[in-house]
């Protein structure tokens, strides 16, 4: 199968020879290899290669334009992340393009593959920034403002990378083009390893965010200084970690803290500043408030406490990602009329976990295949998909897209 010789290609391109982790940064190094990857597969296929306004790529199968069948992923990673996740959904897309044409299919309208920028933000610090500026869920004077951790702007950081980012912004006309879209994607979970399935259907996405947060108090010598005088950031922060597990186990919801940054960051001076991030995400909106704001409370009073300030605000906040039911089921038809009978239904699997295809719902009909991933782990070198289940995720996708390709635009 294709897949493999582009999984082989694809899979050196910021792989840390320590870890096996992925870095691949936005309009970085390697993630420029890979959207280059990209553009010589599409190219070797005879697809017609798109660069939209706010640089995500775009490969056409068939004259772009109205009624278009839309499948992709992303190519950037966390810092030291899996080789599965993006990559697998945007793989996968190119090899199904090439099973469909090993089984003579004729498209009877445009298809489209994806590729969005800054779906981690791991560079920017806001997840799925390329899919967020397409809807118009973030403008355009926020997004060029965004800095990077050394204060590169996603404006020049853009314009380094040859596109122009004056034109950053909504893109109705490219919305207005897509009928549907199939996001495949690597299982972050364990789910499907349990079910005995290579492949399931995404049910909800829980609404989720980010969180920033910072403890100003006052830098002094950790030796002469005594406890009773210390305006010690770092102690707000600790109960705040622990009060953001607490919570999370108490509401059944998930609440990590895993990026801080403390100035000065010396072994022997009490810190004056203390930033960190709270990732929260719930299977319902009122949950989800309950952790954030039972975090807030534990953050400013235990502050008060030491005598240090705190502030708290959201950088993101994706709310309840429910996918078109009709679609869903029908993809869970498609995937199960090839599935071994004594298999069951295809599971339909919710996630913790945020995509392009979650803010595309909105505007688009959208649907998601999740991978099995035995490890469960994601976001992690150990983060891994078998390849016969890669396999069966090609051939899934492609049966999926021949469905929904195999009538002219307008069904959904
Ligand atoms: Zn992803």
């Amino acid at each position: 199968m294709s897949f493999d010789r582009l999984w082989a290609d694809l899979a050196p391109v910021g792989r840390s020879a320590d870890s096996g982790g992925y870095h691949r940064y936005t309009w970085a190094g390697a993630d420029t290899d890979a959207r280059a990857w990209f553009t010589e597969a599409a190219a070797a296929r005879g697809l017609d290669l798109r660069t939209d306004r706010n640089g995500n790529l775009w490969a056409w199968w068939g004259t772009p334009g109205p009624g278009a069948v839309a499948t992709g992923s992303h190519l950037d990673s966390v810092p030291d992340g899996g080789a599965f996740d993006g990559p697998l959904g945007v793989a996968s897309a190119l090899a199904a393009v090439d099973e469909l044409r090993e089984r003579g299919f004729t498209p009877a309208r445009p298809l489209v593959l994806g590729v969005f920028v800054e779906e981690e933000g791991g560079r920017f610090g806001v997840p799925c920034l390329g899919s967020r500026l397409t809807t118009g869920e973030i403008g355009p004077a926020r997004a060029r403002a965004l800095t990077d951790a050394s204060g590169v702007t996603w404006e020049r950081a853009m314009a380094d990378a040859g596109l122009d980012p004056e034109g950053v912004g909504p893109d109705p006309e490219l919305l207005s083009r897509l009928d549907v879209f199939v996001e495949l994607h690597v299982e972050q979970g364990r789910a499907l390893e349990d079910t005995g399935h290579p492949v399931g259907v995404a049910g909800a996405i829980w609404p989720h965010g980010r969180w920033r947060m910072d403890f100003t108090g006052r830098a002094d010598h950790a030796g002469t200084t005594r406890l009773e005088d210390r305006n010690d950031p770092m102690l707000p922060f600790a109960h705040t970690i622990l009060a953001a597990r607490a919570l999370a186990e108490q509401h059944g919801a998930r609440a990590t803290v895993a990026k801080s940054l403390i100035t000065p960051n010396g072994t022997n001076a009490i810190p004056s500043l203390v930033s960190a991030w709270l990732d929260a995400r719930a299977a319902d909106q009122a949950t989800l408030s309950a952790v954030v704001e039972g975090v807030r409370e534990v953050a400013e009073r235990t502050a008060r406490e030491h005598g240090v300030a705190h502030t708290m605000a959201a950088e993101s906040t994706t709310p309840l990602v429910e996918f078109s039911h009709d679609l869903r089921d029908r993809l869970a038809a498609v995937v199960g009329a090839r599935a071994a009978e004594s298999a069951g239904p295809v599971p339909i699997l919710p996630t913790g976990a945020g995509h392009d295809a979650g803010v595309l719902s909105a505007h688009v009909p959208t649907a998601m295949l999740y991978v099995r991933n035995p490890t469960g782990v994601s976001h992690s070198p150990q983060e891994w998909a078998r390849p016969e289940d890669s396999h069966a995720g090609v051939l899934a996708l492609a049966d999926v897209l021949q469905d929904l390709l195999a009538v002219p635009g307008g069904v959904s």
